[in-house]
């Protein structure tokens, strides 16, 4: 799952699976997991960089092992804190213009090249990065996986997100519409809408969970209130059946898209709906802008 605010590659150096990003939204480091080698993902949406690479790659990758190695995730991380921690990170050329107030490790965030639940060995990185939590004694550092919401009630992403906020953490979940044709123009998936609604329900009551939402302009079109009107309807249905939401997050393409019909929304346009949405829906709403 493609983190949408973050305008960097998922590889840092000779690293291949940990890299560290400074975070608006975590107004921090975040580091970055990526579990996703292959790409693999249940979603082709149209806005996302990483289904055009899949995509024009698709035979490369189909030999590819899903399988991470998981001392080299380890030896990345440890190495990864260690510079961020003690702030050489901030002499890294891509890292030398960052805020003093920025210059803090926030969280370690499942995010990268796919969908990060679909990895093979999602709960056994979820183990990892408990365990390196505390050995390292970082009890501020949050855990968030950032996901698709496809795979939420399948029993090893339960068992890795049980795991995951029992320690501080937090489920970043997908919402891209409020009704079937609408999720299928964005998200291109073959996973019903009923599955994803029937997902954030459960997860939203077991679990600490942010909805994520795009918002953006589908061939020169900004959502109108009927599209606004339908997704509050959809987060409004799943709290009444006693889901409940820490905020929704509402972003607009940040970078190239893979469907050059996809244009940012301006932040005043943001603003707009960010207010709608908080009050048609009664939840808080934040706003992260394309630039
Ligand atoms: S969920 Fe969408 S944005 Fe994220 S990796 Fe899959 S296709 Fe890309």
């Amino acid at each position: 799952m493609e983190y949408p605010t973050r305008n960097h590659p998922s590889s840092f150096h000779q690293q291949t699976i940990v890299y560290p990003v400074i975070s608006r939204r975590s107004r921090g480091v975040s580091i970055g997991i990526n579990v996703s080698p292959t790409k693999q993902c249940t979603f082709g949406c149209i806005y996302c960089q990483i289904h055009v690479a899949r995509t024009k790659n698709a035979e490369e990758l189909a030999v590819l092992s899903p399988m991470i190695d998981l001392e080299r995730l380890r030896r990345e991380l440890l190495a990864t804190v260690g510079s961020a921690t003690s702030g050489r990170l901030f002499e890294d050329e891509r890292f030398r213009a960052t805020l003093p107030e920025f210059r803090r490790l926030n969280d370690f965030a499942f995010s990268g090249d796919g969908e990060p639940t679909l990895a093979p060995q999602f709960p056994e990185v979820v183990d990892i990065l408990r365990s390196i939590r505390r050995e390292l004694a970082l009890p501020q550092v949050k855990l968030i996986l950032i996901t698709n919401s496809t795979t939420l009630r399948e029993e090893r992403t339960i068992a890795g997100c049980d795991a995951l906020t029992a320690e501080n953490g937090e489920i970043w979940a997908k919402l891209d519409g409020g009704t079937e044709a609408d999720y299928l123009t964005m998200n291109r998936s073959k996973v019903p809408f009923s599955t994803i609604l029937e997902n954030l329900r459960f997860a939203s009551r077991r679990w600490p969970v942010k909805l994520q939402t795009m918002l953006l302009r589908l061939r020169g079109q900004a959502p109108d209130s009927r599209w606004i009107d339908h997704y509050c309807a959809a987060v409004r249905h799943i709290l009444s059946a006693g889901g409940t939401f820490r905020s929704i997050q509402l972003y607009t393409v940040a970078r190239v898209p893979a469907d050059s019909c996809c244009t940012p929304l301006d932040d005043g346009e943001m603003d707009a709906y960010a207010a709608t949405i908080a009050e048609k829906t009664s939840l808080p709403t934040e706003v992260f802008y394309s630039k």
